[in-house]
């Protein structure tokens, strides 16, 4: 992990923000790497806008308006009762009211949470729409439960969660174990605590009762927007590229999807316990049948598809040649000895569909070999951008057709990457979408905040 040593060149700002982030937040590493990634790009913003260090603005995005830390008891099928630990941080809302989703998995903890909404801030500034950043979720395990189970337990997590949201105040969606089942068993208990139809509160919902076309599929095929539009400015496309993805969930299905209808072969992906090569191209079919319908690992996947395909237990899906890299499972999941891999392996673009997947030192190994890198606030932010266009929807008791959404996430996600690509150039670093996305993303937050006083 990069160490505060490594900002020893930065203005005077950014190294006491994040010694004080240091300081104050001991033991939850992922939020100091998150942090230390967004300030490790500020000080020309800094040099350039004393402002922002006269009002200690970086120490006020690093403190989260709101933590709330909750028990949630719930009994499963055999009468046993378990007890869980929920988490909502709602980390700014100078843009909108909070916006970002909830994880259901056994790694979650405050720090990981604090890491998510810290991100969540500036990807929800990058998209231009008017929303805060937060992230929740707890450490239930999913995996193996059955559906009365996963009932009983978001509901219990809802009685807790409700009094907090809103359709002006925050609004949750999914992530990492949370689809479109979790999202209607908290969505009800909301509606029967509240007594509302409150449809804006919560996005990801079903296509009958709220929800809107392409949600679904829009985190997916925005990172594959994004990508095709870094390579286009660089005179290359997807079309006949080997791409490789991590990951078998909801970011993952769909940025194959998108690969493939833009002519990329998709030759491998990966689960929680392996990964899966393909030569002749995954079968997406397929893949959706044994992930997302029956909820099986690869493995099944590659038993299934017979000759041309093969599981390999363990991680190393980044050891599969490719040209385009996506990852889209979790953090830190793409690290140096993976970077050099597909350096080594001809790779000339990454982009993370992922939050943090790829760690700091693989980031820097990648910017200074050259490969165009789509950093995960810019690339994935086409699940809470299509999020905030189902609210619209919503607010306006319409829904609009798949053609119509599409093309409107589209043009979000041609606008990130513009707004990437313009303050990377403003601040001398052309094609640097790293510091682009950041310094766009500070600055849109920045500037609320400076607008609204001391808040
Ligand atoms: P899903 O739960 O749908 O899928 C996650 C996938 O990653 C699964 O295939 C899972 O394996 C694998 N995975 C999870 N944890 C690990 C781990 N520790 N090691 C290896 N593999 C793992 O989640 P999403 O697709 O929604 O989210 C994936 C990433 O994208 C996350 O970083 C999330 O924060 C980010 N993201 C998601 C958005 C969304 O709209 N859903 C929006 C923006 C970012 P298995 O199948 O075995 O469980």
């Amino acid at each position: 992990m990069a160490s505060e040593s490594d900002l020893h060149d930065h203005h005077t700002g950014v190294r006491s923000a994040y010694k004080h982030v240091v300081r104050r937040n001991p033991y939850e590493p992922e939020f100091q790497q998150a942090v230390l990634e967004v300030l490790d790009n500020l000080s020309p913003a800094l040099t350039r806008h004393p402002e922002y260090d006269d009002q200690r603005i970086l120490q006020r995005l690093c403190e989260p308006e709101r933590q709330v830390m909750f028990r949630v008891p719930w009994r499963d099928d055999n009468g046993n009762v378990h007890v869980n630990r929920g988490f909502r941080v709602q980390f700014n809302s100078a843009l909108g009211p909070y916006k970002g989703g909830l994880r259901f998995h056994p790694s979650v903890n405050l720090g990981v949470i604090k890491f998510l909404g810290f991100e969540q801030i500036f990807k929800n500034a990058l998209t231009g729409m008017s929303i805060g950043g937060a992230k929740g979720g707890s450490d239930f395990d999913p995996k193996g439960r059955s559906d009365n189970e996963i009932e009983r337990f978001c509901q219990s997590f809802m009685t807790e969660l409700h009094q907090h949201l809103g359709e002006h105040t925050d609004v949750p969606a999914g992530d990492i174990g949370v689809g479109a089942r979790e999202i209607g068993y908290m969505f009800g208990q909301y509606r029967r605590l509240a007594n509302r139809w409150e449809a804006g509160v919560m996005t990801g919902k079903g296509l009958d009762w709220g929800g809107s076309r392409v949600r679904t599929e829009a985190t997916g095929y925005g990172t594959v927007l994004f990508t095709q539009r870094m390579l286009e400015r660089n005179g290359k496309d997807l079309d006949g590229r080997r791409v490789v993805v991590s990951g078998a969930g909801n970011v993952a299905l769909y940025s194959i999807e998108r690969a493939q209808q833009l002519g990329a072969n998709v030759v491998a992906c990966s689960d929680s316990n392996g990964y899966v090569v393909d030569d002749k191209g995954l079968d997406l079919d397929l893949l959706k049948q044994v992930k997302e319908v029956e909820r099986a690992g690869i493995d099944v996947y590659a038993e299934r598809r017979g000759q041309s395909a093969h599981y390999v237990r363990g991680a190393g899906v980044w050891e599969v040649p490719c040209d385009v890299a996506l990852p889209s499972a979790t953090q830190n999941e793409l690290d140096a000895k993976a970077a050099r891999t597909l350096i080594d392996n001809g790779v000339i673009a990454v982009a993370e569909g992922a939050n943090m997947p790829t760690t700091p030192e693989a980031t820097s190994l990648l910017r200074r070999a050259g490969v165009l890198f789509g950093p995960g606030k810019a690339a994935n932010a086409g699940g809470v951008a299509t999020s905030v266009l189902e609210m619209r929807q919503n607010a306006r008791r319409t829904s609009w057709s798949f053609d119509h959404a599409e093309q409107e996430l589209a043009e979000t996600m041609a606008g990130i990457h513009d707004r990437c690509e313009e303050a990377a150039e403003r601040y001398g670093c052309p094609g640097d979408y790293v510091l682009g996305a950041n310094v766009a993303g500070f600055e849109r937050v920045g500037n609320a905040m400076l607008a609204q006083g001391l808040v």
